[in-house]
């Protein structure tokens, strides 16, 4: 997959490519990132990018020409791409349209900055509009960088183990289950606090119901939208059922 991002920060980009598992796939070829900054298209000697608002107010507005100019060239480059401008105002990011997003050849990301970008850019230039949550951050670089961890880590082969993603919260509608590592036995502050018997003891079948009950307990616990949706689409299974009936009876004895 290709992908470029549109920004004032290219730096900022780069940076962040080089680590971790995007970095990897990076440098086994699985995603080519390219930061693209609309200064470099600014036709005045002082490279200008962003001007004042119509009708006042605080703050700059990213202009049209350097940014459009921008976004066409990276365009011109990702034939087949989708434009996407991160804004606070856009639709939420979620693991549906993160796989949405990752089977298509290329990505060009608009980051914005300052009180954003001019309207008739978005209007014209864009896709869709994409937001990481109801919060404003000062730019659209982190967003951007949001989105391309989330999408490439479900990339083909970029994990070591394909079936670490495909257990990750989300993917299957739920919130992951709770994992435990050696020691088995911990002293000091967390002496007592137990691993579950199950994971120990090597049942496979137990294993799984036990992680599929903690999955549906955890969502009913922390996300009751994510559970109401499974519930209202019928995808609560039997055995889902039954799994989360008994933990809901185990948690209001603990509580009582
Ligand atoms: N005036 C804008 C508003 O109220 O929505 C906020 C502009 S913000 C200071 C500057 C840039 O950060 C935006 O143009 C956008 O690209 C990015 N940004 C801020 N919050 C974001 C969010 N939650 N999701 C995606 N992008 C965001």
């Amino acid at each position: 997959m290709q992908i470029a991002v549109i920004t004032l920060f290219p730096e900022f980009i780069a940076a962040a490519m080089q680590v971790g598992v995007v970095g990897r796939a990076q440098e086994r070829g699985q995603v080519d990132v390219q930061a693209m900054t609309p200064r470099d298209f600014a036709s005045d000697a002082r490279k200008t990018v962003d001007d004042r608002p119509y009708g006042g107010g605080p703050g700059m507005v990213l202009k049209v020409e350097p940014t459009r100019s921008a976004l066409r060239a990276a365009k011109d480059k990702l034939p087949g791409s989708r434009c996407i401008y991160m804004g606070a105002d856009g639709a939420p990011l979620t693991q549906a349209k993160v796989a949405e997003l990752a089977v298509l050849p290329g990505l060009v990301l608009l980051a914005g900055r300052y009180e954003g970008v001019d309207e008739r850019l978005l209007a014209t230039e864009v896709d869709e509009t994409i937001s990481i949550g109801d919060y404003v951050l000062s730019g659209g670089e982190l967003p951007a960088l949001v989105l391309i961890d989330a999408v490439v880590r479900t990339l083909p082969g970029v994990l070591g183990d394909e079936e670490s993603a495909q257990q990750d919260s989300f993917m299957t509608g739920l919130l992951d289950w709770p994992h435990y590592t050696r020691p088995e036995v911990l002293e000091g502050e967390l002496e007592g606090l137990k691993v579950p018997e199950v994971l120990i003891g090597g049942n496979h079948e137990a294993i799984r119901r036990w992680r599929l009950q903690q999955a549906l307990g955890r969502t009913w616990l922390r996300r009751p939208d994510l559970l109401a949706a499974r519930v209202a689409s019928g995808a609560l299974t039997a055995e889902e059922q039954t799994l989360l009936a008994e933990f809901k009876a185990a948690h209001a004895s603990e509580a009582g």
